[in-house]
């Protein structure tokens, strides 16, 4: 017996070639766009995750606060998973901010504007 293909945009029975994945072209095109938007809006979540993460950071070191607890961070939306980087096995990056971890309770907020890192301001 025969197995049922259908198109994988429209689900309509394929009659073609053994190969054959779509109807016409133009289901095709729709199933390959369906896709590359799919793939854009996933790159577009992550790059305003990032983002978001680095407006977090550049508040708090405009602010002047240096060091801070990871609860802080996660409570204000801080997605610690999205970096950008790391440094020295040791900081997190997001940009040209980033986060070195202390101890369990302790971060402290680096920024490297010209890629050197500032780990301290001097006293
Ligand atoms: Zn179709």
């Amino acid at each position: 017996m025969k197995e049922r293909r259908t198109c994988r945009c429209c689900e309509k029975d394929l009659r073609g070639r053994a190969d054959q994945k779509f109807c016409s072209a133009h289901c095709r095109s729709n199933y390959h766009n369906k896709e590359n938007r799919k793939r854009l809006n996933l790159v577009r979540e992550v790059n305003r995750e990032l983002l978001k993460n680095r407006k977090i950071l550049k508040q708090f070191w405009l602010a002047e606060i240096r060091e801070l607890n990871p609860a802080q961070l996660e409570k204000i939306g801080y997605r610690t998973d999205r970096i950008t980087g790391l440094q020295a096995g040791q900081i997190y990056c997001c940009y040209d901010f980033g986060i070195r971890v202390l101890n369990k309770e302790l971060l402290q907020i680096v920024h490297f504007p010209e890629g050197q890192v500032i780990l301290r301001e001097a006293d």
